[in-house]
């Protein structure tokens, strides 16, 4: 490739559905477009394997709905703790983002001739539709063929391991050819990072393998601002017996028909966390018992037993098709199966600190999807986080097309870089070592970030991470795939040294993020936190207004977009 041909207006950062929804929009706009991703375009990330509920007031349905409605249950399920501007951006767009998602080809699950409205997940209307499949590839797949044919040009295992900068803001990115193992200079007006969020830093976690945070770690040694970081969200009941290679989760709605949970003296104990609702209580409520019973030592087989004796076989069929078609493969009866559930990681709230348009405060840098902190706040209610691709996707990748800096210059591949590159093929396999330390780390992270969190815990993940990231640093990988492991494993550490800083801060409990030892919420706390890189290679952290917006960005190209 010449320079001209690595050269453009603006490079998106991932392969899912915020990915693919800036790259349509920004080439929409008129921008020469390159989308780089570790994965495969549109099979990779959340986007592929989501069940793909997409929150959004639709006016035509008469419903009595709102977009105030639909604003208010997000900042309250947020623990009020989200921009109110970017929760009012996502309400509002969300319907016409999901007409351009249809329009783009997405296959959504029709009944009598509309979308068909599904209630839940802390909504106070049936306000979700969902794919025909009840997967997210239903979305994708039509999205990535659309972007490829308006022009985007793909690269595929092309792995992001640096964003360049000079004194004008982004300049570019460092590309890994995950295939042949080759490093390259992309050189970008501007980049719209779309990388996801960061589950795999749990070992439990409802996230496929390529969702290690990089997007997170890249943005903050590029110099970006970080918010939001303590928050994760913990899904409570992934059944780990019995699929345990295979990730099943039980849906909420099996607990309204009657699925029951037993600790290992046989009491049913959400009756001490809830006691009205009992097991049909929040996603939340019922993360923090599991755990409960787990520290309390009251734990079954790494979890807790479910019961779902209750519940007749249509029930449980149509409220978990995927579980039920997979036992009736191994021939188990669920009414009898003596079934365990943990809690896995799910998703995270912060993320990168934008502003309306998507913007970092970085010149040029641009971030939307699960990357982007600042619409879920505290806690994100189910089916917002579709809505959120396609919103700020959509809204980054417009902005970025029109402000890319015209002015670009080859940024010479750091020596860093060339010398990674040049030592694959040589040496012994650096595998398991960096196998190992990846599964050091998820141990330490869920004792110091999971649902129950304490200061001696956080204390201790921070002292084991600074312990794997100099450990990782010795470690000389010898092939693309061991070398694309061992660079997730450092921005793995970044983002858990960001979280762990964020949480030991915190000193109080609220939304996902509850410390044992101040187990209250804390009016004082009415606050986010702001995670940067400090000068001494540390990060400074400080405490914000929810809603103080990132230092807005002077437009490079004279086009100021202005909110609409
Ligand atoms: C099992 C499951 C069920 C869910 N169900 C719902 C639901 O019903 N409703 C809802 O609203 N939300 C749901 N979510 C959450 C939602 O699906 C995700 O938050 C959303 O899909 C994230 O989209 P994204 O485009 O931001 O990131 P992702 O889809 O995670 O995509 C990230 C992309 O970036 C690539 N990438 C990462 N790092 C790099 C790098 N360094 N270089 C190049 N490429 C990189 C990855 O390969 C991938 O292609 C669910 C999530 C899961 C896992």
């Amino acid at each position: 490739m010449t320079n001209a041909e690595r050269s453009f207006d603006v490079l998106v950062i991932g392969g899912g559905l915020a990915a693919l929804r800036a790259a349509i929009s920004a080439r929409q706009a008129g921008a020469s477009v390159a989308i780089a991703t570790k994965g495969r375009l549109g099979r990779s990330g959340g986007s592929a394997t989501t069940t793909g509920g997409y929150a959004a007031v639709l006016g035509e349905y008469e419903t009595g709905d709102d977009i105030a409605v639909h604003a208010e249950d997000t900042l309250k399920g947020g623990a009020r703790m989200a921009d109110p501007e970017l929760v009012r951006i996502l309400v509002r767009e969300a319907p016409e983002r999901l007409r351009d998602l249809a329009g783009l080809g997405g296959a959504i699950l029709m009944e009598n001739g509309r979308y068909r409205l599904a209630p839940g997940g802390d909504h106070s209307f049936a306000r979700t539709v969902v794919p025909v499949h009840h997967v997210g590839t239903d979305f994708t797949l039509p999205m990535a063929e659309h972007a490829q044919r308006a022009g985007c040009l793909t690269f595929e295992l092309t792995m992001a391991v640096e964003l360049l900068t000079d004194a004008k803001g982004v300049s570019g990115s460092v590309l890994v050819d995950l295939d042949r193992g080759g490093a390259w200079v992309a050189q970008a007006g501007t980049i719209v990072l779309a990388t996801g969020g960061c589950g795999r830093l749990f070992a439990l976690t409802s996230n496929p393998r390529d969702v290690t945070g990089d997007g997170y770690a890249l943005a903050l040694r590029a110099g970006a601002e970080l918010r939001d970081m303590e928050f994760i969200q913990f899904y409570p009941w992934r059944c780990i017996d019995p699929f345990r290679n295979t990730r099943i989760a039980i849906q909420p709605s099996t607990f309204v028909y009657g699925g029951r949970l037993f600790n290992s003296r046989d009491e049913r104990f959400m009756e001490r966390y809830d006691p009205e609702r009992l097991e049909a209580t929040t996603r939340d409520i019922a993360a923090r018992a599991i755990a409960d019973q787990a520290r309390l030592g009251l734990a079954v087989d790494g979890g807790v037993r479910l019961d779902l004796a209750a519940l007749d076989a249509e029930t449980f069929q149509r409220s978990n098709p995927k579980a039920s078609a997979a036992l009736q493969r191994q021939g188990i009866d669920y009414r009898t199966y003596p079934f365990i559930v943990a809690p896995e990681a799910h998703y995270f709230m912060g993320g990168i600190r934008i502003d309306s348009w998507g913007r970092s405060s970085v010149p040029g840098l641009f971030a939307a999807g699960e990357v982007a902190g600042g619409i879920h706040g505290g806690n994100r209610i189910g089916n917002n986080a579709l809505p959120e691709t396609q919103v700020f996707g959509e809204r980054a990748g417009r902005v970025a097309a029109t402000q890319a800096r015209q002015d670009r210059h080859p940024p010479p591949l750091p020596g860093e870089w060339s010398d990674r590159v040049a030592a694959l093929g040589g040496g012994p396999s650096a595998a398991d070592e960096i196998d190992e330390l990846r599964k050091t780390l998820q141990s330490q992270m869920w004792s110091a970030l999971g649902p129950l969190r304490n200061r001696d815990g956080i204390d201790a993940g921070m002292a084991a991470t600074e312990l794997i990231e100099s450990r990782r640093r010795g470690v000389t990988p010898v092939d693309p795939i061991e070398l694309r492991d061992w660079v997730e494993l450092g921005f793995m550490t970044a983002v858990a040294r960001s979280c762990l800083s964020a949480a030991r801060l915190r000193e109080e409990s609220r939304g996902a993020h509850v410390r044992l030892d101040f187990p209250a919420p804390d009016p004082a706390w009415q606050r986010t936190i702001v995670v940067r890189s400090g000068d001494d290679g540390g990060l400074d952290l400080r405490g914000v207004s929810p809603d103080e917006q990132p230092s807005v960005l002077v437009p490079s190209s004279g086009h100021e977009s202005g909110d609409q």
